[in-house]
């Protein structure tokens, strides 16, 4: 079967094929860098990097943008509060996202595009969105007439007929509920930051950042848009309504959208306050590769729920592959080729494609992987593995690592062994504590006291004594 995914748009399943020059266009919405991200959005941006990595394997050439929120409404509030500029506030943690997204082996876009960088690009945007009449004025801000645009509504699948009232949204994100004329261009207030144009100072919205970037680098009609679930609306709605506005043209063929990660049932997020970051778990002794294959071990339409004793398992499946990589070269074997030995090698790897192909089915593709291991371990102890086999065995792993990439030992932060980093010859971080804590406060919340009781024990051998309070848990260092 041939390469298909699910397509948002049409809500089916859809073989796929490049437009032209056997090159994906493709364009995904990157981090708001107001903050460090959570792990939650890595769920998302490790998708990013597998599907990357699966056009690739493909033989598809790749131009792949990406963009960097570095201006909205959060960022100028936090960077007026630090009495910084924009680009300082947003550099760290820009810089911090490029690190952790390094770790966690992401491949870099063709363009990273940082929006403050492409201002005019929009205003150019949005001046053809106001010479074809989608737009009006009102103090100063600029709006986009949903009215206008007959199609509204076609990618989150609702009818929006009733609603379009000519009230107005300045927020970027909101609900269908308030499905509103949204704001394409904010009037300059106060001294915050703003940039010229002919409609007035003032500053983009979101939404005017994405479709102006992903036209100008892309052209007008992208072969795969992608984000996670929460931006099919408002902002991919958005999107379209503008792109297709200026463009008279579809604007991106397939629509790929990554469901959430969850913590006890709940979506992480930054305003429910239940986040990790790749940092936080780093400083408690996971290690990237351990992150990275739990995030992507799952499909990437199923809502993923992370669990510490899922990173744990995560952690010994990537043990039991090593352990399989180093008895392939270190066993003595018996000259000569076993053919059947041969023969599922290469099934592996058709099946590990086919489930791949599948809308990338990362959980058949691991389970194809695990079941060749068993049956290759098999044939090492009843010596039915010889020595030419090895190439076979080794191309498995190979393609398998071309996609999930974490057979390689990180360097740094972690141990792959858990009962090396319980022995506590590492130093816990602050950072590592307090996320623990936290977790141990949601295992009694949730009632599961050996839960409770195990973080509480771990922590003791690491030399960190809790002690509960009315007012908290505090703790110390022995
Ligand atoms: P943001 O920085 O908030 O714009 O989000 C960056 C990306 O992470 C977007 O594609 C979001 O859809 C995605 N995202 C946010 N929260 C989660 C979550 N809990 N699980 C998976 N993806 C998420
Ligand atoms: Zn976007």
């Amino acid at each position: 079967m041939a390469l298909r995914f699910y397509n948002t748009l049409t809500q089916q399943m859809e073989f796929f094929h490049p437009l032209e020059d056997n090159t994906v266009r493709m364009y995904t919405c990157g981090p708001t860098v107001y903050n460090f991200v959570h792990i939650g959005n890595f769920r998302t941006f490790t998708f990013q990097d597998i599907l990357r990595r699966w056009l690739r394997y493909r033989g598809f050439k790749l131009k792949h943008v990406m963009n960097v929120t570095d201006v909205d409404d959060k960022i100028i509030k936090n960077a007026a509060k630090e009495h910084k500029s924009i680009d300082e506030y947003t550099s760290v943690y820009t810089r911090a996202f490029f690190e952790d997204a390094a770790k966690l082996r992401l491949q870099q876009p063709e363009h990273v595009a940082p929006a403050t960088k492409h201002i005019q690009v929009m205003v150019e945007a949005v001046e053809r969105l106001a010479a074809k009449g989608y737009t009006y004025t009102n103090e100063g801000s600029t709006y986009y007439r949903i009215a206008a645009f007959p199609d509204y509504g076609k990618l989150s699948h609702n009818d929006f007929g009733g609603i379009r009232s000519g009230a107005r949204v300045d927020v970027d994100e909101y609900d269908k509920a308030d499905a509103r004329d949204f704001v394409l261009w904010k009037a300059r207030r106060g001294d915050e930051p703003f940039w010229e144009a002919p409609f007035g100072e003032g500053r983009p919205g979101w939404h005017i950042e994405c479709s102006a970037m992903a036209m100008s680098y892309l052209g007008e009609t992208l072969d795969i848009h992608a984000g996670g679930v929460d931006l099919i609306f408002p902002h991919h709605e958005n999107e379209i309504a503008q792109s297709e506005a200026i463009s008279g043209k579809p604007f991106a063929r397939f629509w790929l959208h990554a469901e959430h990660l969850h913590i006890e049932s709940q979506k992480m997020s930054k305003s429910l306050g239940n986040f990790y970051t790749l940092r936080d778990l780093l400083g408690m002794g996971y290690h990237p590769e351990a992150i990275r294959y739990l995030l992507a071990s799952v499909p990437y339409r199923k809502k993923l729920n992370f669990t510490f004793e899922g990173l744990k398992a995560a952690t010994r499946s990537i043990e039991r592959l090593r352990d399989f990589e180093v008895r392939l070269t270190s066993t003595r074997l018996a000259p000569g080729k076993n053919e059947a030995v041969t023969e599922r090698s290469h099934e592996a790897i058709r099946m590990f494609e086919d489930a791949l192909d599948d809308d990338l089915n990362t959980a058949e593709a691991l389970a194809a992987i695990f079941e060749y291991v068993r049956a290759m371990n098999t044939a090492l102890d009843e010596g039915d593995f010889q020595e030419e086999n090895r190439w076979d065995a080794a191309r498995v792993l190979e393609v398998f690592d071309t996609i999930f990439d974490v057979l390689k030992p990180g360097e740094g932060a972690g141990k792959m062994d858990e009962e090396r980093s319980d022995a506590g010859d590492e130093v816990l971080s602050d950072v590592g504590i307090e996320a623990q804590i936290e977790e141990r406060n949601r295992a009694k919340r949730s009632r599961d006291f050996a839960r409770a009781d195990a973080i509480r024990a771990a922590l003791h051998d690491q030399g960190i004594v809790l002690e509960d309070t009315k007012d908290g848990v505090r703790w110390k260092r022995k």
